[in-house]
């Protein structure tokens, strides 16, 4: 008999991820999960019908509500979360977003940080003013304003960290403590994290939202997002997302799921070699920055330490010669794609201002402490001493 989803909370993480969620049996005894494609789940007997429509039995109706596939990845991402409950959505916009408004109305308001996601960000700035609903952005490290601004009043404390491109890091327990005690939702994007490093419910914050996209998935070829809290919050976030559609499809959850059994092997090796990169790249004499939580020079590695298991696969960094000394590198880089994604198997670089921050002016990118040449790099899997030779070799046409 399978291990239960019960017994696999107090297994280690290597065995979650490969066995969460999967104890139900499949068609034909299938070992693997299977792609469930219908749109609906028919029934004979209309008082069977009735019981599972009224959510009194387990069981399918429709897929924009519930699909079994889909069931599966919630069950995992539960499991490695240590929530009550999860639900999945069509990209982690739509977890954002969703998560976000289930709880707002006009009148509202919400405090958040200056470094959030940037399609958060574009939520808190031009969308939700438009709704009625105040927003404050506080300085990212500054906890009185926080605290000051939240002990005034709101809704939503929303939070992330690390940040994205400058590596911040927020002291989640401070936060979630003050924010409850304010009786606020408090929600953390865990997106950069993966709950492989930091488990944020166990900090107590109220709602954990991932970008599955990224690392869950691991590989580049699948959107999907999910959010995980108390049965009570996730049922209306639920209710939201069954009226505004942003449902995860059966396929791009069979996907997330076979990534997600590597999670823990891509991420250990991932932060391994952060860590190396971010140590290669300080010492480089044309290297004019580095932001990774790991280096003891980092400002907030006190914290990251104090909250993460590792400090993470992303680091950024900025060359003497800042944006001109870029366009030198970057396109000579032979084992890393140049593009606007992260936390795949995958070397991946980027320019924060034509990615994270594109809709910023240089004067404002100046003023978050973002140079124009800021280059973010999700570190990948490839073998450590190819990355470092690569990076030395591109590094090499600036003298
Ligand atoms: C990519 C990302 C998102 C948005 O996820 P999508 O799946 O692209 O909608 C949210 N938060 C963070 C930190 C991200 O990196």
């Amino acid at each position: 008999m399978k291990i239960s989803d019960k017994e696999i909370c107090s297994t280690s993480m290597g065995t979650r991820v490969v066995w969460g969620g999967e104890n139900q049996t499949n068609p034909y005894n299938a070992t693997q999960v299977p792609i469930s494609c219908s749109v609906a789940y028919g029934y004979d007997d209309l008082d069977e019908w009735h019981r599972i429509a009224l959510g009194e039995d387990p069981g399918y109706i429709y897929t924009r509500n519930a699909n079994p596939t889909v069931g599966v990845f919630e069950e995992k991402v539960r499991v490695l979360e240590g929530a009550d409950a999860t639900l999945a959505l069509a990209s982690g916009m739509g977890a954002i977003a969703n998560s976000l408004y289930t709880f707002l109305k006009p009148g509202d308001r919400v405090v958040s940080v200056k470094d959030t996601y940037g399609g958060a960000t574009s939520l808190f700035l031009n969308d939700m003013p438009r709704m009625g609903i105040d927003v404050t952005l506080c300085n990212t490290d500054d906890y009185r304003q926080i605290e000051s601004e939240v002990a005034k009043g709101c809704c939503v404390l929303y939070l992330e960290t690390p940040t994205n491109p400058t590596m911040k890091i927020l002291d989640i327990a401070r936060l979630a403590k003050f924010g409850k005690a304010a009786g606020v939702i408090v929600m953390v994007d865990n997106t950069f994290a993966t709950p492989i490093l930091q488990n944020p419910l166990t900090l107590g914050v109220d709602l954990v939202l991932h970008s599955a996209t990224k690392f869950l998935s691991g590989h580049a070829d699948a959107m999907g997002g999910v959010v995980c809290g108390n049965k009570e919050l996730i049922k209306k976030i639920r209710h939201y997302r069954d009226v505004h559609g942003a449902t995860l499809d059966a396929f791009s959850a069979y996907l997330i799921i076979r990534g997600m059994k590597t999670l823990k092997l891509r991420v250990e090796t991932q932060c391994a070699n952060a860590f190396a990169l971010a140590q290669y790249l300080q010492q480089h004499p044309m290297v004019e920055v580095v932001n990774y939580p790991g280096l003891p020079t980092h400002k907030n590695h006190e914290i990251a330490k104090k909250q993460m298991r590792a400090f993470g696969a992303i680091l950024s960094f900025s060359l003497k010669g800042d944006i001109d000394a870029a366009k030198v590198v970057l396109p000579r880089l032979r084992i890393a794609h140049r593009a606007a994604n992260l936390g795949a198997v995958e070397t991946i670089c980027g320019l924060a201002r034509t990615t994270s921050h594109v809709e910023c002016t240089p004067e404002e990118r100046k003023a978050m402490g973002i140079p124009e040449g800021l280059v973010r790099v999700s570190v990948g899997i490839e073998d450590i001493e190819d990355i470092i030779a690569d990076f030395q070799q591109a590094l090499s046409f600036l003298k």
